[in-house]
């Protein structure tokens, strides 16, 4: 069933997660641990998210660095597989323009349709660690809103092959992901929702919020694109503090920033059990408020930290 229809349906807030496949080498056990831990909250979705290569550079022996290209955690169409055969559940997997040309993204999206995923959280990615900025495939897309005008044709049976005759329509919801304290490389607010617009325009159905640690964020963002003209759903994503390196880590890699409450709470706190105690309790607080204002879903990063989201989910839904 499609994210808008669950919401459609709702009475009330939803709960979803969002999951990271494991490790190269790793098994499925630990995607089923945390599942087994969450499901008595009954996820009306799971997001599983999507890895491009890295490069990385081996020692050749010889004085010389060799460069590797690997992707340290693939398995997302499988992973999805898995999680509706197992749970009867419906997933969300990440597709991205990052290293997809548009044909490998046509093939990527029949094989989800042939798994019988029907949500699509369609993203551009991020740049290579070791490239300064984003860049595409030589066949690929720029921008997350060309690969939703992708994913939108093959919804009306157009796909790449224009000999193709009696093609299949696909069905796919289509998310899309908004940034409350705006995306890293827009130069303001109002051009990212400018591009946030075109998303929607282009057939996106829903938003997902890259995380935020201060609500007010988020009813900013909200009423900001509002004001633009967009009207579909926007889902707060949440993220529990877990350790106080996160402190430094969390702005550097999202860049977001924490409100200073937040920051000396956890500046205080003696040890990473006690800033778990701190991350969940907060994210608790933020999401009764979220609830209370009517958000449509609530969304958590559990980033391998079953733990934290069910004691969350234990005192909020
Ligand atoms: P876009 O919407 O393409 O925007 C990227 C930037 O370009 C923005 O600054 C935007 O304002 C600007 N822009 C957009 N269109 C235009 C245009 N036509 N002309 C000029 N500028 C434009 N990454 C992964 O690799 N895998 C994942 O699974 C993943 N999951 C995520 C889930 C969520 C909820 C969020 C919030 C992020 C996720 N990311 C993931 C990270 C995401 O890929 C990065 O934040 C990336 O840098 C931007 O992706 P986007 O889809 O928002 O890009």
């Amino acid at each position: 069933m499609k994210v808008t229809e669950h919401i459609k349906q709702a009475k009330s807030t939803l709960f979803s997660i969002e999951l990271l496949p494991p490790l190269k080498g790793q098994n499925i056990n630990s995607i089923f641990e945390t599942m087994d831990q969450l499901m008595e909250f009954s996820p009306a979705f799971v997001d599983v998210t999507y890895h491009r290569e890295e490069y990385v550079f081996r020692n050749a022996g010889n004085g010389l660095l060799e460069k590797h290209v690997v992707r340290k955690r693939p398995g997302t169409v499988g992973i999805c597989a898995a999680l509706s055969n197992r749970y009867k559940i419906d997933t969300v997997p990440h597709i991205i323009c990052g290293g997809f040309s548009r044909q490998d993204t046509e093939d990527a999206l029949i094989d989800l349709n042939f798994v019988g995923v029907d949500n699509v959280l369609v993203l551009r990615g991020d740049p290579i660690k070791s490239e300064g900025r984003f860049v595409p495939d030589p066949d690929g897309h720029a921008y997350a809103v060309d690969l939703v005008s992708q994913v939108l044709a093959m919804n009306e049976g157009k796909y790449l092959d224009p000999d193709l005759k009696d093609t299949t329509q696909t069905g796919f919801c289509i998310g899309v992901a908004g940034y409350p304290e705006k995306h890293f490389e827009a130069p303001n607010r109002q051009s990212d929702i400018r591009n946030l617009k075109a998303k929607i325009d282009a057939g996106a159905e829903y938003i997902v919020t890259q995380m935020f640690y201060d609500n007010k964020a988020y009813f900013r963002f909200v009423e900001e694109c509002r004001a633009a003209g967009i009207n579909v759903p926007i889902i707060p994503g949440l993220k529990p503090l877990a350790s106080k390196a996160q402190l430094n880590v969390i702005p550097h890699h999202f860049h977001i920033n924490l409100p200073d409450e937040l920051v000396q709470l956890v500046d205080r706190a003696a040890s990473d059990e006690e800033v778990r105690r701190i991350g969940i309790d907060w994210c608790i607080r933020q999401s009764k408020e979220l609830m209370a204002a009517g958000v449509p879903v609530l969304h958590y990063y559990t980033m391998g930290k079953a733990k934290s989201t069910q004691a969350i989910a234990r005192a909020v839904f």
